[in-house]
């Protein structure tokens, strides 16, 4: 008779494919994450969350000019549901 053991703690599996080794902590979500899923400091679903202009900030939304994704910081113009991000605004990234 086999019993599945849970409460091992010294083998955390990656929280994104499940399948490998968690050796890394995401820096922004604490997700922990296999060294395939984890990229100078952050996982990959926050890489890809992540806002395209300044890499720096996660995003909130898509530019509507350029389709960027982009955070609240790069945003230039916004009235709720129109976003247009600095650089379609001719602004210098923050
Ligand atoms: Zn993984
Ligand atoms: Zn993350
Ligand atoms: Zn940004
Ligand atoms: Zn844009």
């Amino acid at each position: 008779m086999r019993r599945p053991i849970f409460g091992l703690r010294n083998s955390l599996k990656c929280e994104i494919c499940e399948e490998r080794e968690a050796r890394n902590t995401c820096s922004i979500c604490g997700r922990s994450v296999c060294d395939l899923h984890f990229k100078e400091g952050i996982c990959s679903i926050c890489e890809m969350s992540m806002c395209e202009l300044c890499k720096k900030n996660l995003s909130i939304g898509y530019c509507e000019s350029c389709g960027s994704l982009i955070c609240e910081e790069c945003v230039a113009y916004s009235n709720g549901s129109r976003r247009i991000c600095k650089k379609c605004a001719g602004l210098p990234p923050s």
